[in-house]
């Protein structure tokens, strides 16, 4: 969508590492008209789907998931990033934080995601698709079955669409960043 790529030109920094720097309009301060754009183009995209479930990671996963949950009129359930006090009824999995260089457990309620659910599963990066991989992980413990997956920004030069191809993901992402070598936004 010409928006976020307009948008991400503007606002966007590159950060030392590969990292895009999106803060004053997605990961700290929200922009909600732009995030409902972007929620309407991907509840168009899967509204044929077979969906009963939006799944998504937090934090920065939550936004967009609520808007296409709220447009899909389904349940929107966050992976939660915080260890419960009891692991009991949660299912659980590590996820390695590309930003933060660190692993942790993440988890959730064997209530909110079971065998019935088919997901479309929200979030805002694709980078090495370790979120993506958790959210897998998740699923496949709670038998539940990964219609698809949407994000925001690919970073393309990143490994994680390769793995989602591998593993037979279908994933749509709005905008597309080739590469933030030498400092400059290159966008597909
Ligand atoms: P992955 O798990 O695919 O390696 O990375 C995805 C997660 O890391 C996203 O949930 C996102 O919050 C964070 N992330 C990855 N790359 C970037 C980036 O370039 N900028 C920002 N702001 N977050 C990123």
């Amino acid at each position: 969508m010409d928006l976020l790529n307009q948008r991400i030109l503007q606002d966007g920094q590159c950060l030392p590492g590969g990292i895009l720097k999106v803060d004053s309009f997605i990961n700290h301060q929200l922009d909600p008209d732009l995030m409902m754009q972007l929620a309407q183009e991907i509840a168009r995209t899967y509204a044929d789907r077979p969906l009963n479930k939006i799944l998504t990671i937090e934090a920065s996963g939550i936004a967009p998931a609520l808007f296409v949950g709220y447009l899909m009129h389904l349940p929107v359930v966050f992976i939660k990033k915080a260890k419960p006090s009891t692991m009991d009824g949660m299912f659980t999995t590590t996820v390695h934080s590309f930003t933060k260089g660190t692993d942790s457990t993440v988890c959730v309620s064997k209530n909110f995601l079971t065998a019935t659910d088919r997901v479309l599963f929200i979030d805002d990066f694709l980078a090495n698709g370790h979120a993506a991989q958790a959210a897998i992980d998740l699923c496949h413990q709670a038998s539940a079955h990964i219609e698809a997956m949407a994000f925001l920004i690919e970073k393309a030069f990143q490994n994680g669409g390769d793995y989602l191809r591998a593993q037979g993901i279908d994933y749509t992402a709005i905008a597309t960043v080739k590469s933030l070598d030498n400092g400059a936004i290159e966008l597909a």
